[in-house]
């Protein structure tokens, strides 16, 4: 069972109303932050106040979190475009990720072919993808497991990267339904990540698909042209750009 991401068109209605939201949200949720600190310093010596404040920054947090992908979604990021081996991004990731997979045991392998070409890339657009997948797989796994990263050219030349998961799977009517605004079957979750993905993959050419069956983990594969000899910064990795 695959599943082509291809729902990002559902969000320029909705998705253009919440960043305009986000962003009028953001600076006072700053202002109100610095009071709640100053608050925290005043009384938080006392336990039950303390406690309602950890539970007054946690809440903070997640809508922080909301915010900053309405905004991520919503504003066409400007991109800057170069040339990045592929093992030098997933590297990088991986070891940002390293902390929260062994907390949650979950070990991460790489097998990279030798020899691919590079990719044209928003080195920080695409680490946004991957962190997005393999924290999926990491939030699949809450008794530990491995996440498989395989990275290879190819038949048809582009590059192929895959994240495979020993999670439990996703049934097919839910399958349908990923990459949609706020789909999410998690209690703290968004379901914006993967429609994150798949705009950014979208602006690299690239197609996102994920294919998965109950009882079996899940698959993400990103396909990805190689560089071009002319990619260079600020420029689309092929072609022309328009909107
Ligand atoms: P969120 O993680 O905030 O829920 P996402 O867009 O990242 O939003 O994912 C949407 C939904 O897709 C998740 O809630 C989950 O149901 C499903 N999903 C994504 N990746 C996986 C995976 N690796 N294994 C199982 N389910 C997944
Ligand atoms: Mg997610």
């Amino acid at each position: 069972q695959q599943e082509l991401l291809q729902k990002s068109e559902k969000l320029s209605i909705v998705g253009q109303l919440a960043a305009g939201i986000a962003h009028e949200i953001r600076n006072p949720l700053t202002s109100l932050k610095g009071f709640l600190q100053l608050f925290r310093s005043k009384l938080g010596k006392e336990k039950k106040y303390d406690d309602y404040f950890s539970i007054m920054f946690n809440e903070f947090s997640r809508i922080e979190e909301i915010v900053g992908e309405f905004l991520i979604l919503a504003k066409p990021q400007p991109k800057s475009f170069k040339a990045m081996p592929i093992d030098l991004l997933l590297r990088d990731i991986v070891k940002l990720l390293d902390i929260q997979a062994i907390l949650n045991n979950v070990q991460i392998f790489t097998d990279v072919e030798p020899g691919l070409p590079p990719i044209c890339c928003d080195e920080n657009q695409l680490k946004q993808v991957f962190v997005n997948i393999l924290k999926n797989g990491i939030e699949a796994m809450p008794y530990g497991g491995m996440i498989m990263v395989s990275a290879r050219r190819s038949e048809s030349g582009d590059l192929s990267l895959r994240f495979a998961d020993q999670g439990p799977g996703i049934a097919k009517e839910q399958l349908a339904k990923l990459g949609e605004p706020f789909y999410t079957t998690k209690e703290g979750g968004t379901g914006l990540g993967l429609m994150i993905c798949h705009r950014i993959i979208e602006s690299h050419q690239g197609t996102i698909s994920i294919s998965s069956e109950v009882g079996q983990g899940t698959t993400v594969e990103i396909i990805l042209p190689p560089a071009m000899p002319h990619c260079i910064s600020n420029s689309a990795p092929q072609e022309s750009q328009d909107g």
